[in-house]
Parts: C-alpha cells; sequence; structure tokens
C-alpha cells in the first residue's frame, strides 16, 4: 500500500480484461485492487448470446487465475470445428481441431458467466473489488493505474491518450436461435456483401448464438422477416429454423490508442484496440494482453523498479502492440474483402479459400490461428 492507503497498483475496470489481469498481478504476489462502476455480476440462469469465443490460450491463460474451472459445461460450450463460406460466392474452408490433433478449437463461453466466475475468484482469492465505485484517476496516488475499461475508456481521456479509428457502417444483432438439427460443436460464418453473420455453439445441441453483422439494425425487423432473413443467409445449414430469442444490436467500431503506456498509466484491452468481432478476437488479445503485463510487473518487483516506471511499461507496450495492429489490419481486410461487389475481388476470394481448404500446411496454420497459436 502507498501513503493514501491505495493498493500499488490500481485497475479501472472489472471487464474480463480487468479482473483477469488483477487475478494474474495478485497471484504473482503484487499489490493490487480494482474499481468497476457496475454491480457485481449474478451467474446467467438460461443461455444467452452474450458470447465470446475463447481460443485454448486465452482458455489457458483464465486455467492459470483459477477461473475456467467454475465454468458449468452449459456456459462453456468447446467448438471442434469451424466452417467459413463465402456467402456471395462458391468458396468455403472447413477445419476441425482434430486435423492438428488438438481436443478443441475453443469455447463459446457465456460473458455473464465469465464475469462472475471471474468475480468468485477474486473474492476467494482476496482481490478487494470496489463494486459500483468510481476513482478520479487524476487523484489516485498509485504508482500503476491500468485502464481497462472498454472501448469508450474515460481513464484513456482524462489521461489524454490519443487514439485514432472510425465506427463502422454496421451494428451486431445477437439472439440465441434454435435449429432442427443439432450444431455439432461446430461454429458456423457466412460472409456476405452486407457484413458476416456467424452462428456459435451454445451448451444445448440445438442452440446457437447469432452474431449477425449489417448495415441496418436487425433487432427493429418485424420477428417473421427476420426469422426468414436469417434462414436465408445460414443458407439452412441446420435444417429448418424452429425458434429466436430477444434480439440487441451495438455498434462496431475500430479504433486503436497510439501508445499503450504513459508514466504510472497502462491501457489493457479494449480501452487499447477495439476490432471488428467478425474472427472472435476482441477479448482473446485482451487476455493476452493482461497477461503479458503481469508477468513484466513481476520482472519490475524483481528488478526492484517502480511499476509505473514509463520505460519498464514500453517493453509491456512493444510486446503487444504488433499483434494487436495485425489483428485490426486482418479483420479490415476481411471486412474490405468480403464487403467488396467486384467480380474479381469475388473470384479472388472463392479461389483464395478454396486453396486454403485444400492446402493441408495452410489449414494447420489457420487451426494454429483459430486456437490462438498453441
Ligand atoms: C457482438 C460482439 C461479439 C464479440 N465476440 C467476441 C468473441 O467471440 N471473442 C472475443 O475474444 N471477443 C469478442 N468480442 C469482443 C469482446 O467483447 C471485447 O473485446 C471485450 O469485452 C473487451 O473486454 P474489456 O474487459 O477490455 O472491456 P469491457 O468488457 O468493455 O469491460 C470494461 C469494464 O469497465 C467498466 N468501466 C467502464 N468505465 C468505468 C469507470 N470509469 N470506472 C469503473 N469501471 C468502468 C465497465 O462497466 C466494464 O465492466 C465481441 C464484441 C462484440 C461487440
Amino acid at each position: 500500500m502507498d501513503k493514501t492507503g491505495q493498493a500499488n497498483i490500481v485497475v479501472v475496470g472489472a471487464g474480463f480484461v480487468g479482473l483477469s489481469f488483477a487475478l494474474a498481478a495478485k497471484k504473482r504476489g503484487l499489490d493490487v485492487e480494482v474499481y468497476e462502476r457496475k454491480a457485481r455480476p449474478e451467474p446467467p440462469t438460461s443461455l444467452t448470446a452474450n458470447v465470446i469465443a475463447v481460443n485454448r490460450k486465452s482458455r489457458e491463460f483464465l486455467e492459470g487465475c483459477g477461473v475456467f474451472a467454475k465454468l458449468t459445461a452449459r456456459f462453456s460450450a468447446p467448438y471442434v470445428g469451424m466452417s467459413v463460406f463465402d456467402g456471395e460466392g462458391a468458396g468455403a474452408i472447413s477445419f476441425r481441431a482434430d486435423e492438428a490433433d488438438l481436443p478443441e478449437l475453443g469455447h463459446i463461453v457465456d460473458q455473464t458467466a465469465l464475469r462472475a466466475a471471474l468475480a468468485d475468484t477474486a473474492q476467494e482469492s482476496g482481490l478487494t473489488v470496489h463494486w459500483e465505485s468510481a476513482i478520479d484517476v487524476k487523484e489516485c496516488d498509485a504508482a500503476l493505474i491500468v485502464a481497462a475499461d472498454g472501448g469508450h475508456s474515460e481513464t484513456r481521456e482524462k489521461l489524454g491518450l490519443k487514439k485514432f479509428g472510425y465506427v463502422y457502417d454496421q451494428q451486431a444483432t445477437v439472439c440465441v436461435a434454435e435449429f432442427e438439427q443439432p450444431h455439432g460443436a461446430i461454429a458456423w460464418q457466412w460472409f456476405h456483401e452486407t457484413g458476416p453473420v456467424a452462428l456459435l455453439p451454445l451448451g444445448e445441441s440445438n442452440k446457437v448464438a447469432v452474431i449477425w453483422s449489417s448495415t441496418s439494425d436487425l433487432s427493429q425487423l418485424e420477428e417473421g422477416d427476420f426469422q426468414r432473413q436469417l434462414a436465408d443467409v445460414t443458407e439452412h445449414q441446420l435444417g429448418e429454423l424452429q425458434s429466436v430469442g430477444p434480439r440487441f444490436s451495438f455498434p462496431l467500431m475500430q479504433q486503436h490508442v497510439f501508445r499503450y503506456v504513459a508514466q504510472g498509466v497502462a491501457l489493457l484491452g479494449d480501452a487499447a484496440h477495439t476490432i471488428h468481432p467478425l474472427a472472435g478476437q476482441g477479448a482473446n488479445l485482451g487476455f493476452a494482453d493482461a497477461q503479458a503485463l503481469a508477468t513484466i510487473l513481476l520482472d519490475a518487483r524483481i528488478e526492484g523498479r517502480s511499476f509505473g516506471d514509463v520505460q519498464l511499461l514500453k517493453r509491456y507496450e512493444r510486446e503487444r502492440i504488433r499483434e494487436n495492429h495485425l489483428a485490426g489490419l486482418a479483420m479490415e481486410s476481411f471486412y474490405r474483402l468480403f464487403g467488396s461487389r467486384q467480380p474479381a475481388i469475388g473470384l479472388a476470394r472463392s479461389l483464395g479459400l478454396r486453396f486454403v481448404h485444400e492446402n493441408t500446411a495452410l489449414k494447420r496454420l489457420a487451426i494454429s490461428v483459430a486456437a490462438g497459436g498453441v
């Protein structure tokens, strides 16, 4: 504790990234506490479409934090394969984890279940989380402020860390859908000119989370229209659509900060980078940030350096900025490639997908990327 009674490291935001970072730091014996403006999350009681695809690398990190074992199979469904289709052409690629000798590619995890598991683990490990609390970062005396307060980070704005990016002309509409046939633990995705649509397997065999990015707000469609369009864009892959649950829409943006760190400050997760959800990588990048920063801060303690030392924090920035920028660039390329109406690009797209599908080495690479590089 410093002279004001604050911990050495203060984290703003108890989302996945902030809390997993704080748990990893606490586990390494560091003095850390968390401020979160929302109430402590309660575990969900029914399936929702509020899910993230957690890759194998992130799962290992969450296991190390003691969190993953708390998730039940109902709210953490493994997916063993991916099938991706060019919705405007004939191209397609599909791969399975066992082609690279892996048991699964990752898990589709309910966000609220994960937040609740993180909160329980925090309590059990004696990590202080100030729920429904805000902190004035300008008055904070901690050696290091870690901003993990999401894409609209107030901390980032107050501390003057500049960002670049833009809002997409797309929003994601999400809902639970029940189909006639089982999903088979496969994550399905179609790319259409208006945006990608994904069906992610949930913990009941015929239920999937629909994540549908589109130029129009699909949550406003009349239910019958929505069902017809959904069945159409997913090409009846899972048989007849039986029902859909309540729909919610989110605006989509891409943004990155120029610098992840300043003296006494580090940005993590969506506060540093927000990308299009088309490949389900945003939280996975955030978990990798959390792991990297916790490890570098342990080094700082061993070296006897202040946690807020900007030269030290730059190690974290160097370790993460390249991968995060590349991921943003890749999402942008996919977004433009599949959004193009030009016939030549459509042909190249189809040939490219087929080429990867038929090339064993490239397919193993695609599997490795989907699993998080492990
Ligand atoms: C439709 C959609 C689907 C997605 N699917 C995937 C996927 O499959 N896989 C994947 O990896 N990623 C996915 N993502 C991205 C993922 O949801 C985000 O990358 C992730 O939630 C970022 O986590 P975070 O902890 O950085 O921020 P957040 O989850 O936004 O958490 C920030 C926390 O900070 C708190 N907070 C904010 N301001 C303050 C303040 N001033 N004081 C205190 N607390 C504050 C908030 O209440 C919140 O709890 C998806 C995103 C969208 C929109």
